[in-house]
C-alpha cells in the first residue's frame, strides 16, 4: 500500500517538474522571440574594402562647434583615425573620394536604443549614418557584439549600459528580472555586488529604472560614484528631484522623466486638470533646468516617442505606415501575448493601445491627457534650451514605433521643429554624446576616430539632409551608397523571410 502511495507521489512530482520545465522553456522561447532572436541574420554582400589610408577631398567639413561648414577641405584618414583636416590637395598616392558639393559630418549617435537580440539592427544603424549607439538596458549578447564590432564586425560603436536596477522582492523579483531583463536588488549589499560584477564584465554605465525604491536609488547613486561608473537612466517613481540633484546621476534618459516627477509634485493630473498642470510645469521648469545645469546632468530627448503616444492610441494604422516597418525586427513588432509588458507594435499587441471597448468619450479624455503629457516635455525642453542644458538626441529605438537607425532622423527633425537650431540638433547627435561616452568621436579634427558621414545636402540649412547619405566611414572602412542600400535590402529580406504576421498592404 505504502509503496503505491510513494510511487503515486513520485509520479505527481515528476509531472510537476516536467510541467514546470516545459512551461519555462516555452515562455523563455517566446521571450527570445519577442526580443528579436529568431529573425534570420542578414548577410549583405558588400564592395567595401578596408583602407589603411584614404582621403576625402574638396569637401565642406562641419566645424567642431557644429554651427558652420568650412569649404574646400581635405580630410586624411590613417589607421581609422583622422590624421589631418585642412585646405590643400591630397598628397599623391592616397586614394581620395571627391566630396565636391557635399557635406562631411561626424557619424551620428543615438543616445537611447534597445538592441535586445536583434542583431540586424547593427546594419540599420550603419546604413543610416548612426556610427554610435548607447544601449540602455544592455545584455551579455550586446557586450559580445560590442567586442565583435571592435574586431571588425559591421556595426556602430556600442556604449553598453548595464541592465537597469529595480527593487522587487520574492517571486515578483524573479519574474521581472527574467522577463524584463532587469537587475533586481533589495539592499546595498546586493547593489554593491551587481555593480562590481557589471564593472568586471565591461559595462560602461549603470541605469536606474523607474522601479527603484528611494533607499536603493540613493545607495546605487553612492555605489556608482565609488565604483567610478556613470549613473544614467530614469528617475524612480518612489523618489524625487532633490534626490537626483544631490545624487551622482550624469544623465536622465528621457525629458519625460521630468514630466513624471512634476506630475507627482502636482498631485497627479487628469484630463480636467491638463491646463493647470501645464501651468505648473511652466512655473517649475526654470528651476528644474537650473538644477540640471548646476549638477552637469545631460538629458536625452526621446521627443518623437512621447509625441507619438497619443497618435499610437488614436491613429495607429497611419503611424505604422509612416515608419519604415519593413526594416523593424518582426519578432519585436509582433510581440507576444505571454507578458503584459511586451514589446509589440502591431494593432493587436501595441503596448500603447487603448483597452478593448473603450468608449468615445473616454477616448477623447485620454487624448486630452496624452497631448498635455507631450506638451509638458516641450515646455521643459524650452526651459532647458534657455538655460543651456546639454541635450542628447535619443529615440528609444525598438520601442514602438521607433525603427532603429531611421528613427534618429525623425528625432532630429522633431528637435528642430521643437525649437532647436540645426546646429544645436547636430551637436546633440555628435559632440555632446561623444563627451558623455568619452568616445573620441563627435567632431572632425585630427586624432579623432574616423566615424564620418558624407551628406548630399547641407543639414544646417535643412536638418532633413541628415537622411541624404552618400557614404559612411567607419574607421578603416568606407561604405558607399550601394553598400548602404545592400545592407538595408538584406535586412528587409531577412525580415520578410521571418515574419509570422504579414505587413498590411501600403
Ligand atoms: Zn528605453
Amino acid at each position: 500500500m505504502m509503496k503505491w502511495v510513494i510511487r503515486g507521489l513520485l509520479a505527481v512530482g515528476v509531472i510537476a517538474v516536467l510541467g514546470t520545465v516545459s512551461s519555462y522553456l516555452f515562455v523563455d522561447r517566446e521571450l527570445n522571440r519577442m526580443y528579436g532572436a529568431f529573425v534570420e541574420v542578414a548577410e549583405p554582400e558588400l564592395e567595401a574594402e578596408t583602407a589603411e589610408t584614404y582621403a576625402l577631398a574638396n569637401v565642406n567639413v562641419l566645424a567642431p562647434e557644429a554651427d558652420r561648414f568650412i569649404p574646400d577641405q581635405s580630410v586624411i584618414v590613417e589607421d581609422g583615425l583622422i590624421r589631418t583636416v585642412g585646405a590643400g590637395d591630397v598628397p599623391e598616392g592616397i586614394r581620395a573620394v571627391d566630396g565636391q558639393g557635399m557635406y562631411l559630418v561626424p557619424g551620428f549617435t543615438d543616445s537611447h536604443v534597445h538592441l535586445w537580440e536583434s542583431a540586424n539592427d547593427l546594419l540599420l544603424y550603419v546604413a543610416n549614418g548612426v556610427t554610435q549607439v548607447r544601449e540602455m538596458n544592455g545584455q551579455p549578447n550586446n557586450l559580445a557584439w560590442k567586442r565583435e564590432i571592435e574586431e571588425g564586425r559591421i556595426g556602430p560603436e556600442i556604449f553598453v549600459v548595464a541592465p537597469q536596477f529595480a527593487t522587487f522582492v520574492g517571486f515578483e523579483g524573479v519574474m521581472v528580472g527574467w522577463t524584463q531583463r532587469k537587475t533586481i536588488v533589495r539592499n546595498r549589499k546586493e547593489i554593491e555586488k551587481a555593480v562590481a560584477d557589471f564593472k568586471a564584465a565591461g559595462y560602461d554605465a549603470l541605469k536606474s529604472s523607474s522601479f527603484l525604491s528611494r533607499e536603493n536609488y540613493d545607495q546605487l547613486s553612492e555605489v556608482a560614484a565609488e565604483a567610478g561608473m556613470p549613473l544614467v537612466g530614469h528617475i524612480p517613481v518612489a523618489t524625487d528631484l532633490d534626490a537626483v540633484w544631490r545624487g551622482s546621476a550624469s544623465e536622465i534618459a528621457h525629458i519625460e522623466e521630468l514630466v513624471k516627477q512634476l506630475d507627482k509634485e502636482f498631485g497627479g493630473y487628469g484630463p480636467d486638470e491638463a491646463e493647470a498642470f501645464l501651468e505648473f510645469v511652466r512655473e517649475r521648469s526654470d528651476d528644474v533646468a537650473q538644477n540640471l545645469v548646476r549638477e552637469g546632468i545631460m538629458v536625452t530627448s526621446t521627443l518623437d516617442l512621447v509625441d507619438s503616444f497619443h497618435r499610437q492610441k488614436s491613429q495607429l494604422k497611419e503611424e505604422l505606415q509612416a515608419v519604415e516597418l519593413a526594416y523593424e525586427n518582426p519578432g519585436i513588432a509582433e510581440g507576444t501575448v505571454i507578458t503584459s509588458r511586451g514589446m509589440g507594435w502591431l494593432p493587436e499587441v501595441n503596448i500603447y493601445r487603448w483597452p478593448e471597448g473603450m468608449d468615445a468619450r473616454r477616448q477623447a479624455r485620454s487624448l486630452v491627457y496624452w497631448k498635455a503629457y507631450a506638451e509638458a516635455q516641450h515646455i521643459l525642453l524650452d526651459a532647458m534650451l534657455a538655460h543651456g542644458v546639454d541635450i542628447l538626441a535619443g529615440t528609444d529605438a525598438n520601442v514602438p514605433v521607433m525603427v532603429p537607425g531611421f528613427s534618429l532622423h525623425d528625432e532630429l527633425e522633431a528637435m528642430n521643429a521643437a525649437g532647436m537650431s540645426p546646429a544645436e540638433v547636430l551637436a546633440s547627435a555628435t559632440m555632446k554624446p561623444a563627451t558623455l561616452m568619452d568616445s573620441n568621436t563627435g567632431e572632425i579634427s585630427a586624432g579623432r576616430k574616423a566615424h564620418l558621414v558624407l551628406l548630399r545636402d547641407n543639414p544646417l540649412e535643412d536638418i532633413s539632409a541628415t537622411r541624404e547619405i552618400e557614404m559612411v566611414m567607419l574607421g578603416t572602412r568606407v561604405f558607399d551608397r550601394a553598400d548602404l542600400d545592400a545592407m538595408l535590402q538584406s535586412v528587409a529580406d531577412a525580415n520578410a523571410a521571418s515574419r509570422k504576421v504579414a505587413l498590411a498592404a501600403e
